[in-house]
């Protein structure tokens, strides 16, 4: 049994899994949480298996088939060590962005190879568990790419032309507010004195997603599939917004006339820096993203947002937990040849 906090450092989990089988181990112990190993197959209902000698492989005792605790995750095909992996995942979560050429150095594969882990690992941070947002949820977009290096972030200009480039993506974000309790406690200096403080209940939460346009037609049924009826909703002034009054209580701030706080306090500040944040990784380290693997990007951003109260082990079980689901070599294929044709 691994205790909590085993391995802080890159080393402390190059040391903590010195074996495949070991590695293998603790995915079964995050995947199936100790209790029964439900068959991996959909068509099974089984949940005891048969263990073989090398401790790595299972036969289901309903079906008969053979499985590890790789089958049915982003793991399933590929033949690298296991070690490899864990430290992949450590290194996209632990960086603020990592490339592909940078992840096969750091841990011995080819470029491509790394590539293709990123795009796995990243389709498993976009496999969280969704969630309603309420409260106060405040909403933006952004645009992402540009054929003109020069201006790949080019600034948003509210209310205008801005929010059409017809060559760069929009992408569009919701973050539900933190949520606060004040108490009051004695101080720890003067006990005799009492100090209120403001604690964090609920840290914020934030969903993220690539559109088409901004047109409220495109923004509204995102805003409501996501988003608690008669929660209160911080925009800007932008016309895609106009028409939420009707579901929820709709607070404006209006940018276009220098406002960053409305009369009743309101503001859309969190969702923006949370923006520049987002916009500061991607040109950083990435320089280029292609429209087609916009989503996964936006992905492992949000998936930080929402998991950065987490230490790296707490992130790194949290992603083994939701590795169920594969992302084929042929998909990820199929995207860059469809990438490669419309940048011809
Ligand atoms: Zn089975």
């Amino acid at each position: 049994m691994i205790a909590k906090n085993q391995f802080k450092t890159i080393i402390d989990l190059v040391n903590q899994f010195p074996t495949e089988q070991s590695c293998h181990h603790y995915l079964v112990g995050q995947r199936w949480g100790g209790g029964y190993m439900e068959c991996p197959y959909d068509d099974c209902q089984g949940d005891t298996p048969y263990i073989f000698k090398d401790g790595i492989r299972y036969k289901c005792k309903c079906c008969h088939r053979i499985y590890t605790a790789k089958t049915g995750t982003i793991f399933e095909a590929s033949k690298l060590p296991m070690i490899k992996w864990f430290v992949a995942i450590y290194l996209v979560m632990h960086k603020k962005g990592i490339s592909s050429i940078q992840l096969g150095k750091d841990v011995g594969v080819q470029q491509k190879t790394a590539w293709f882990m990123l795009h796995r690992i990243r389709k498993v941070l976009g496999n969280s568990e969704d969630e309603i947002l309420e409260g106060t949820v405040q909403l933006d977009e952004t645009f992402v790419g540009g054929k003109n290096k020069n201006r790949h972030w080019d600034k948003k200009v509210k209310g205008s032309q801005g929010r059409s480039f017809k060559d760069k993506t929009p992408v569009m974000g919701m973050m539900q507010q933190n949520v606060y309790e004040f108490i009051e406690r004695p101080n720890k200096v003067e006990p005799d004195k009492i100090v209120k403080e403001r604690l964090i209940v609920k840290p914020s939460v934030i969903k993220c997603q690539v559109v088409v346009n901004t047109k409220g037609e495109i923004l509204q049924p995102i805003v409501r599939a996501n988003v608690l009826v008669g929660s209160t909703v911080v925009s800007d002034e932008w016309w895609g917004y106009q028409g939420l009054k009707s579901t929820y209580e709709h607070q404006i701030v209006d940018h276009l006339h220098g406002q960053y706080v409305n009369q009743l306090g309101y503001t859309s500040n969190a969702v923006e820096g949370g923006w520049s944040q987002f916009k500061r990784s991607i040109f950083g380290i990435y320089h280029k993203v292609s429209k087609n693997h916009l989503d996964k990007y936006v992905d492992e951003f949000v998936f930080k947002h929402n998991n950065r109260t987490f230490d790296v082990e707490g992130q790194i079980n949290v992603i083994l937990k939701q590795s169920e689901c594969r992302l084929r070599l042929k998909e990820l294929k199929a995207i860059a040849n469809a990438n490669r044709q419309k940048s011809c």
